[in-house]
């Protein structure tokens, strides 16, 4: 696995290489992760990693400067993995002039995390098509870990007849169904089992509407409980999968989405689920 900072020598070093998977992510890597190599293996043999905090998709200096960063850590742990290069850029190499999106942002960016996390989906636009122009791959691996996101992204790729293949991976959970995430590790240990229930009150939302309760009264049930536990819930919410509108009594399709913080830190999860006719 080559290291790599610098844009320029990423182009030289990708100029000899065909059939590019990217995999782009934040760091402080941990199995979610690495399933996405996983999947980038089944793909081709130029396996490009990237690790770079993206300030742009921040919308709170707080949250930015919280933001695990493990590089070494996270080099140790790709050392024996399929990855082909690691880039590792600045904020400088990434962004040498004011960031500019000529793409405009789909509506549903400003619903669900995008509500609250103003500007937040531009940011990951902006990086994603950066990065996507200095890799030129065929293939990009997102987890659905990340589901707004993940919609967004391939909207933007069909949207700007992008020639990439978008390819979904699942979203890997510990042992009592946590989805792993970066942010985890900003929990203190006692929150680790409250951090648990966001995924279990969205099971249990989705099994209530598959037992015929209303969305909106399953959502507002979810939402309760939650909050009576110490949550401080952004949304909980059912949506159809395939663009993220709230759902119409046609639509079996579903994904009930919820994010909250547990404590300081800000925590999001989703369950797909189908309904066999009407809701
Ligand atoms: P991040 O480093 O958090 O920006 O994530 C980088 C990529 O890894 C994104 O495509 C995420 O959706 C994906 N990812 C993060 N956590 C998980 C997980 N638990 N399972 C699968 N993919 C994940």
């Amino acid at each position: 696995m080559k290291i790599i900072k610098s844009p320029s020598i990423l182009k030289e070093n990708l100029n000899k290489l065909e059939n590019i998977t990217l995999i782009p992510t934040m760091g402080n890597l941990h199995e979610g992760h690495l399933s996405l190599i996983k999947e980038a293996k089944k793909l081709s043999k130029n396996i490009v990693l990237t690790i770079f905090v993206n300030p742009i998709q921040f919308n709170s200096k707080h949250d930015l400067e919280n933001y695990p960063r493990t590089l070494k850590q996270d080099v140790s742990l790709l050392k024996d993995s399929a990855v082909t290069i690691l880039f590792t850029p600045s904020t400088k190499d990434i962004f040498p002039t004011k960031p500019f999106l000529s793409y405009k942002m789909p509506i549903i960016s400003n619903e669900l995390c995008g509500k609250t996390r103003i500007g937040h989906f531009k940011g990951v636009i902006t990086v994603v098509d950066r990065l996507f122009n200095l890799t030129n791959p065929s293939y990009a691996i997102f987890g659905k870990k990340d589901y707004q996101q993940l919609y967004l992204i391939k909207k933007f790729v069909s949207d700007s007849k992008l020639p990439i293949k978008i390819i979904e991976a699942p979203t890997i959970r510990n042992i009592n169904n946590l989805a792993l995430s970066s942010r985890n590790n900003l929990l203190i240990d006692k929150d680790i089992k409250n951090a648990v229930e966001l995924y279990k009150k969205l099971k249990i939302c989705t099994e209530s509407v598959l037992n015929g309760a209303k969305i909106h009264d399953a959502e507002l049930m979810a939402k309760e409980e939650l909050t009576k536990e110490g949550w401080k819930i952004d949304y909980f919410e059912i949506r159809r999968q395939s663009d993220l509108k709230k759902p119409t009594n046609k639509d079996s399709k579903l994904v009930a989405l919820s994010a909250g913080f547990f404590g300081d830190v800000r925590l999001i999860d989703n369950v797909e689920f189908c309904i066999p006719s009407t809701i």
